[in-house]
């Protein structure tokens, strides 16, 4: 097995040695890393296919597309973000310069999942390369295809001191948290982001977590029905619904109800066709094991739409659960699949009550045209990020810093963040030798702490 002992070591002898630092160093690594990935386009597109069924076009909308937009913003912005930025100075500090500066922490460790595992893997990865890091990737097992070519290109075109790559199972996984790294960005569930913090804690890491829950899609009596039902049932379906930031339940208003799920069917015919296993646009469960937990929920309630499985493809039909309540099986675990159950509420206070008693959420999703309504929903409830009259998007902007709270994790990345998360922020005061403020230094008379007094009034 792969010395992981060894690469943390040469990896951490090669940041000390100051490699990682200058602008030049970081901007020619990211543009070989655009370069790379532009001529293996098709590569990764097909890992992608074999290892999710994803289409060509999903497989470039939410992964490689979103990873070649991060690395062109991120080596326009670089120079700029890794630039001193001068502060306040003070009268405690008089005469001084102060100033704070981005610096890396040193060697990373980025650890990511198989439902977009090209680009849970690169965009961190980048953010890290820009910041000045090295950096060990643990790509899942489970998505071997990607892992794969993600091993072949970054082992073949970066030398192992900045980048490598870990494969493997428990074993490795284990060996990994017992390093001492110098920050842990994680993607994955709730259990494993927990024992990654416990690992952590042990050397004092500092770690990003992201990871998943149950994201709420609320519809209210306002909404416009129709759009909904398009733009949940595209957010739902993407990916056969393994999304972390998939609507994970629907709840809506009693009084809509039955025609917003005439409206949801409408659409998965419209996009899949009405045998959605022949649609070259669907994909497949990861694995036997998530395929059986999933067709698990298809007990719950009443199937209102689609239900059909096909154990040999990992096939499950995008499915609508009606008659669900908050004590059904359905409703205790991320579903992460495409399955979609529907409750239902009379009023918005009952609908805060409920989102505010449960695991914070990684998105929520409120769809109405009433904005005191909107108002409501944004203040009295908490969650990673949300879309007002849409699903997912918040998450594919540069601009939008995207993360968890509370249970659905901590920290945050995307554009300046993802430089922001992999550098740490050093206060630094700068004097020279001219001059010396006396007050501070003892004996301390009673005109001394007078004048005390008057500067921290
Ligand atoms: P997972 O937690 O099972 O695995 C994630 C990664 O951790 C994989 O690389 C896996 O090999 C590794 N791992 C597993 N056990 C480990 C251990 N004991 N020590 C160290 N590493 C270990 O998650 P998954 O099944 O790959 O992904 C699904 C989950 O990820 C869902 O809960 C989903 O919501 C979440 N997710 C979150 C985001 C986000 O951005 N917030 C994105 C995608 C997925």
């Amino acid at each position: 097995m792969i010395d992981i002992k060894n690469i943390v070591t040469i990896q951490r002898n090669f940041f000390l040695k100051g490699n990682t630092l200058s602008v030049d160093f970081r901007l020619t690594q990211l543009n070989k890393l655009k370069l790379i990935l532009k001529n293996n386009e098709s590569m990764i597109l097909d890992a992608l296919h074999n290892d999710l069924r994803k289409s060509n076009f999903e497989g470039y909308e939410t992964e490689f597309g979103i990873v070649l937009e991060e690395l062109n913003y991120t080596i326009k912005h670089l120079k700029t973000w890794m630039q001193a930025t001068k502060v306040k100075t003070q009268m405690a500090q008089f005469p001084a310069k102060c100033f704070t500066y981005p610096e890396p922490y040193g060697v990373t460790l980025i650890i990511s999942p198989w439902n977009y595992p090209f680009q849970l893997s690169m965009a961190p990865l980048i953010g890290a390369i820009a910041a000045g890091n090295t950096v060990v990737l643990k790509p899942s097992n489970k998505s071997s295809n990607t892992s794969k070519v993600l091993t072949k290109l970054l082992e073949e075109n970066f030398p192992k001191e900045l980048i490598s790559v870990v494969n493997g199972g428990r074993a490795a996984n284990t060996s990994l948290l017992e390093q001492k790294f110098d920050y842990i960005f994680f993607t994955g569930s709730v259990p494993v982001g927990k024992i990654v913090m416990e690992a952590a804690s042990k050397n004092l890491t500092p770690v990003t977590l992201e990871l998943g829950g149950k994201s709420p899609c609320i519809v209210d009596e306002t909404a416009d029905l129709k759009l909904t039902a398009k733009r949940i049932v595209w957010g739902k379906f993407l990916n056969a619904g393994q999304t972390c930031v998939a609507p994970d339940y629907l709840y809506v208003h009693k009084s809509v109800k039955d025609e917003l799920i005439k409206h949801l069917k409408r659409y998965i015919i419209k996009f899949y066709g009405k045998n959605p296993k022949e649609s070259n646009d669907y994909p497949r469960i990861i694995d036997g094991k998530a395929f059986e937990r999933l067709i698990d929920y298809l007990n719950c309630g009443k199937i209102a739409i689609g239900g059909d499985i096909d154990q040999d493809e990992l096939y499950i039909e995008p499915t609508i659960l009606d008659n669900i309540t908050f004590e059904d099986k359905v409703m205790k675990d991320e579903i992460f699949g495409p399955i979609l159950p529907v409750l239902e509420f009379e009023s918005l206070n009952e609908v805060i009550a409920t989102i505010n008693e449960r695991p914070k959420p990684l998105a929520l999703y409120f769809f109405s045209s009433d904005e005191k309504n909107i108002s409501r929903i944004l203040q009295r409830t908490t969650s990673g990020g949300a879309c007002i009259n849409e699903t997912i998007i918040h998450v594919a902007s540069l601009y939008l810093p995207f993360g968890g709270v509370g249970e659905s994790g901590m920290g945050k990345y995307h554009g300046a963040s993802s430089f922001e998360t992999f550098s740490h922020i050093k206060s630094v005061v700068k004097k020279d030798f001219s001059m010396d403020v006396p007050l501070r230094y003892p004996p301390f008379s009673s005109s001394k702490l007078s004048k005390l007094k008057k500067i921290f009034k």
